[in-house]
């Protein structure tokens, strides 16, 4: 493979997670409304299957190639963001430093397709029983990028990062069902849900949880969360989305805090999780892939909406 691809391989896919969430949200983009992820060895194999609408054979190749994205028509449309993917290397990366296995079915095919490239060296195309949507196998990440394989973390916390970065994506789709698999055991099944809080509850397995709401001029924010009784002892549990996207963002992890003061002792740390949602143009989305910051046009009213959203429902209550 190109060097270049290489070099973009190691800012799309700097561990297996990252890989993990392209993989995720091509699926997403591509309508499905079932994810199955299975993962091995750290997250150096991983198979994602979904429903989605699949892929034309004679675009199987294409979707490989470098800045080859069907979600681009117009530079313009860049700076909507309307889909996650939208730089068309995720792909080409991930092809580049492993042994991938891309086949896809459309509704009308009467058969699946499939493509197999050995560290991006692709093969013909061949006709293979296969289901609706989209199978992508990786196998073998990083094995001809020795360096890279040796800036991995152990087994379990590639693991941990993988399911952590799944969370993050079922939460910010509550409407897909996603289905996890790690060494070959079910971990996580989540059914598509109505609602942010059923959604909550599946993933962090708490009750009761409670729902509050609030909007500063043009920032609105949602959050779902614990009463103060139901604590950590880290700050792991607050879970900030941007725009749908996962954040991390220190002025909005202390607006959740704030929420909290006087309720919370000393080392202790709400559960929550908050959405945030402003005007498009109102907010960068950082377009680096793997760098999950924002930064709003008026940062505090986005501190103020999540404050606030949290303090309307905790001000209530009488704990
Ligand atoms: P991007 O998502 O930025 O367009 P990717 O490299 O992630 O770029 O994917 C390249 C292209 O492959 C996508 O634009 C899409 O057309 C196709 N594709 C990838 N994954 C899927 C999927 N799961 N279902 C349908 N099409 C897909
Ligand atoms: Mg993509």
């Amino acid at each position: 493979p190109e060097v270049v691809d290489q070099i973009a391989a190691g800012e799309v896919v700097e561990r297996p997670a990252h890989l993990v969430k392209e993989l995720v949200e091509n699926s997403i983009d591509a309508g499905a409304t079932r994810v199955h992820v299975e993962f091995f060895d750290g997250g150096r194999h991983v198979k994602v299957i979904d429903n989605g609408k699949g892929m034309a054979p004679e675009d199987l190749p294409k979707a490989l190639e470098r800045f080859a994205t069907s979600k681009i028509s117009q530079t313009d449309d860049l700076w909507k963001l309307k889909t996650f993917g939208f730089r068309g290397e995720a792909l080409a990366s991930i092809a580049a430093v492993s042994k991938l296995t891309l086949t896809s079915r459309r509704k009308d095919d009467e058969q699946a397709f499939q493509l197999i490239s050995h560290y991006g060296k692709k093969s013909e195309i061949d006709k293979v029983g296969g289901s609706l949507g989209t199978t992508i196998l990786i196998e073998n990440l990083f094995e001809n990028t020795p360096a890279r394989l040796k800036f991995l973390k152990s087994d379990a916390a590639e693991n941990s990062a993988i399911k952590n970065t799944l969370k993050a994506m079922a939460l910010s789709h509550f409407d897909v069902e996603i289905r996890i698999q790690e060494n070959g055991k079910l971990v996580h099944f989540w059914p598509a849900t109505q609602s942010r809080k059923d959604r909550v509850e599946q993933i962090l397995e708490i009750k009761p949880l409670f729902v509050g709401e609030a909007a500063r001029e043009n920032v609105r924010a949602y959050a779902v969360f614990a009463d103060p009784h139901n604590v950590a002892k880290t700050a792991k549990n607050i879970w900030l989305f941007a725009q749908n996207r996962w954040i991390q963002d220190r002025s909005l992890q202390a607006a959740v805090n704030e929420a909290y003061r006087h309720l919370l002792m000393h080392g202790e740390y709400p559960i929550a999780v908050v959405w945030v949602e402003t005007d498009t143009d109102a907010v960068d989305v950082n377009i680096h892939p793997t760098k999950s910051a924002v930064k709003f046009q008026t940062p505090s009213l986005a501190f103020r909406a999540v404050a606030g959203a949290l303090r309307s429902t905790l001000e209530l209550a009488p704990w």
